[in-house]
């Protein structure tokens, strides 16, 4: 059997000693208040064993790991017919680029990237009654813990600064893929970027995304087919423009966002959560990456 724990243990201890630890995203203000020197992992197995090291248990701002949740949850309200309003390939471009965008008449390449997520948002802003209230009851659902919450001060921070993703949704409104106004569609987008999970409560939330659509209650979120769809495009798309790099050197599917949390999964396995901080130049936590390229090559544990 693995031994789960003294992996994490000793990718903690050599996370401690890292001098290169990259660079805080500082583009929204509120995260540059960050401690460069966090790092934290836990790890989900599908007997609901855990295992942690680090600051596991302190929250961050998960900011594009949002974007698989509104997917699952656009997706489960409105079906197949949202792949007419967003594609499913890799861009090889940085999320927040918008030259793609003019270059396919307003269909974003796919769902996690900027653009992309903006026509999630805007779907779920046109579904539900009350858009920021039902999303995070879904992902309190999800996990099992109400004590998951928007940060307020993350999402007023990106609203003061996020002029590209203002840019990206007023070209997607000139193409016609945006229902809402701007200033809905963004205000729910922000709130929805700034929600804050430790890596312990990151791991119960994806757990769904390893066990066939269905939450550690046993309750069923997504159909195979959409938790299939989901997977793949975590995959081939999870990690801005170094999807194929985090294939080549951790072989999970998986999702990264700016706040430097990532989380990854092998179906019918683990699930895995790390944090720390500090970005690689393609927008990717470095420790972060490190962390898991050491834990699928001590545990020979990958998709391929
Ligand atoms: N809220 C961030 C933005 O739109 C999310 C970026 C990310 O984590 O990739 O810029």
């Amino acid at each position: 059997m693995i031994d789960f724990q003294s992996i994490l243990t000793s990718i903690n201890k050599a996370a401690s000693k890292e001098k290169d630890r990259g660079k805080i995203a500082d583009y929204i203000p509120e995260l540059a208040k960050i401690d460069l020197e966090n790092f934290g992992i836990h790890l989900i197995d599908t007997q609901q064993n855990t295992y942690s090291a680090g600051n596991s248990d302190e929250k961050f701002s998960i900011q594009s790991i949002s974007k698989v949740l509104s997917l699952s949850m656009a997706l489960g309200l409105i079906g197949e017919k949202l792949w007419e309003r967003v594609d499913v390939e890799p861009s090889g471009d940085p999320f927040n680029h918008l030259s793609l965008l003019e270059l396919e008449n307003g269909i974003p390449r796919n769902p996690l990237i900027n653009p992309g997520a903006i026509v999630i948002a805007d779907i779920l802003v046109s579904q539900l009654e009350h858009p920021k209230e039902e999303f995070l009851a879904f992902v309190q659902n999800i996990a099992n813990d109400d004590t998951i919450a928007y940060d307020v001060d993350v999402a007023k921070s990106e609203k003061r600064t996020g002029f590209r993703n203002f840019a990206a949704a007023n070209l997607l409104k000139s193409y016609g893929n945006l229902n809402n106004d701007v200033d809905v569609v963004l205000d729910f987008y922000f709130h929805q970027c700034s929600l804050s999970m430790s890596c312990a409560q990151l791991t119960n939330t994806f757990y769904m995304f390893m066990n066939h659509g269905k939450c550690r209650r046993n309750n069923t979120f997504l159909t195979t087919t959409q938790v299939k769809r989901i997977n793949a495009i975590m995959l081939t798309c999870g990690f801005y423009d170094e999807a194929g790099e985090f294939a080549f050197e951790v072989g999970l599917p998986g999702k990264s966002g700016v706040g430097g949390g990532i989380v990854a999964f092998l179906p019918n396995k683990f699930c895995v959560a790390t944090w720390s901080p500090g970005l690689n130049p393609k927008g990717n936590s470095k420790l972060g990456m490190l962390a898991l390229e050491k834990l699928t090559t001590e545990t020979e544990l990958s998709i391929f």
